[in-house]
């Protein structure tokens, strides 16, 4: 596989390590080389890392020893700043932690360590994963470097810009309602939403927490593979990581029949349809069948994540009280303190969740709304998995439309349609992947495309077998 020479691959890089005629000090100037150069402009990094060339120095010995094994030695990676890593600050995109720093590593922070990789920074994200575009950051927006007039996605924006800029092959984010899978998309990336349980949620700051996954962007279904092997497991810290075996094995096939929810598939701008109809005319040449499937609940996903999500926000961001973490501003009284805290820590988009997600939970409207979301989330589950009975995976545009420009959804709902056709897998947990796939035209500039796989749970390789088809990979 080859890439163009902005399109980082870690083969690519592991190998010419390996070989000697790179190494992880020279990649990493290149990375801060090319940091210097476009952020500025596109803002996806609210900190490089200080501490970078010793452990590059200590990757550049081992390769020159030889016989090294870890999967990701040398190979530098962004985190999204919802995700710790010791002695760092974890501002999750927002004012209130804007100064509170990490007490200890996540889980996954830990075991990309662990593989040799080196934290290059942290990079911007919409606060505390709420949005679709990296507007809602109290850090200021991330631009998309593919055209600097539009947004990269969200709320993953600064990973997507990351590795779009060409500074990092690889970088992490963090998908409750699609936050790995749009940006991926808007960016020409392929991104990857686990199936929930897959990966620990220890040391991510919750936003959803029967939602939250954290996942991999790349430029290849390889890279994320990669990734993705890495973080992925059991972990004591997180009680609803699974086992392997926890599910019936996902197994690869020769060809793969692939439903399509056409019902569902509504107000898509005209030309992005055109360009998924490419993609189904390809996975057709490759031999696959494409039929029709009947799944009439996802059209509820946006409305009862929309509830589940304001819902499971306002419990775990009552934390932020001025005390335990981060910012604390001095009132009359410990109340006011609380007040004044949350009033100046918390930006309009996280209060507006915090308000709706109260409410819905209060007596009396309970059962009516976060009640009925559940119930619905369980249809939804039981309908997904009759489908499976018939289809190996179900395809669907990731978003209905290319990246907007900065500034232009300015009520919230419009952005949230954005979420439609990524909601539904977060809702039941099962993996999806977003794959660029042919590009729009918006104002004489060519703007990628992601088309999104979903598999049953834990059919991540069933995904990546379909996706390097579908990417000549
Ligand atoms: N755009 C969605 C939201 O604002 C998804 C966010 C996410 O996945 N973190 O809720």
């Amino acid at each position: 596989m080859t890439m163009p020479n902005d399109k980082l691959s870690i083969k690519v890089m592991r190998d010419a390590f390996t070989l000697g005629t790179d190494t992880p000090s020279a990649a990493l100037e290149r990375t801060l080389a090319v940091i210097t150069e476009k952020d500025t402009d596109v803002h996806a990094y609210l900190e490089v890392y200080e501490d970078v060339k010793e452990q590059a120095l200590v990757a550049d010995r081992l390769y020159k020893e030889g016989g090294v094994t870890a999967p990701l030695l040398g190979i530098p990676v962004a985190l999204k700043n919802n995700i710790l890593v010791k002695g760092k600050k974890a501002t999750a995109g927002s004012k209130i932690l804007e100064n509170y720093i990490a007490s200890y590593d996540a889980t996954v922070t830990k075991r990309l360590m662990d593989a040799g990789a080196i934290i290059v920074g942290a990079v911007n994200q919409d606060e505390f994963a709420m949005g679709s575009s990296t507007e809602n950051s109290a850090f200021g927006p991330t631009k998309n470097p593919l055209d600097l007039s539009r947004v990269p996605g969200g709320s993953s924006g600064g990973s997507a810009a990351a590795v779009a800029m060409g500074s990092v092959p690889v970088a992490l984010g963090t998908d409750t309602g699609g936050s790995i899978r749009l940006p991926a998309s808007f960016c020409g990336l392929v991104g990857l939403k686990t199936t929930y349980g897959r990966v620990s949620r220890n040391g991510l700051i919750a936003m959803g927490s029967s939602l939250d996954q954290a996942g991999p962007f790349g430029n290849s279904v390889a890279d994320v593979e990669t990734v993705f092997d890495v973080i992925k497991g059991e972990d004591s810290f997180d009680a609803t990581t699974y086992k392997e075996g926890t599910y019936a094995e996902v197994p690869l096939k020769p060809t793969y029949r692939i439903g399509i929810p056409r019902d569902f598939l509504k107000g898509i701008e005209s030309d992005v349809m055109k360009v998924f109809e490419d993609a189904e005319a390809r996975l057709v040449s490759l031999g696959h069948e494409i039929v029709d499937v009947q799944l009439p609940m996802m059209e509820k996903g946006l409305a009862a994540y929309y509830i589940v999500m304001p819902a499971e926000v306002s419990s775990n961001l009552a934390r932020y009280d001025g005390v335990r973490f981060g910012l604390h501003v001095d009132g009359r009284d410990l109340l006011d303190d609380y007040e004044r805290t949350r009033a100046q820590g918390f930006g309009p988009e996280v209060k507006r969740r915090i308000l709706l997600g109260t409410y819905l939970l209060s007596s009396g409207y309970y059962d009516a709304y976060y009640g009925k979301a559940e119930q619905v989330r369980v249809v939804m589950r039981e309908e997904l998995a009759s489908a499976y009975e018939v289809v190996d995976c179900i395809l669907t545009p990731t978003a209905p439309m290319p990246a907007w420009k900065i500034g232009e959804k300015s009520d919230p709902l419009s952005m949230y349609l954005a979420d439609i056709f990524t909601v539904p897998a977060n809702l039941t947990g099962v993996p999806a992947i977003s794959l660029p796939f042919g590009a729009v035209s918006r104002e004489g500039k060519e703007l990628p495309i992601g088309i999104q796989l979903m598999a049953p749970h834990d059919g991540e390789r069933r995904l990546f077998d379909l996706g390097k088809q579908l990417l000549s990979e």
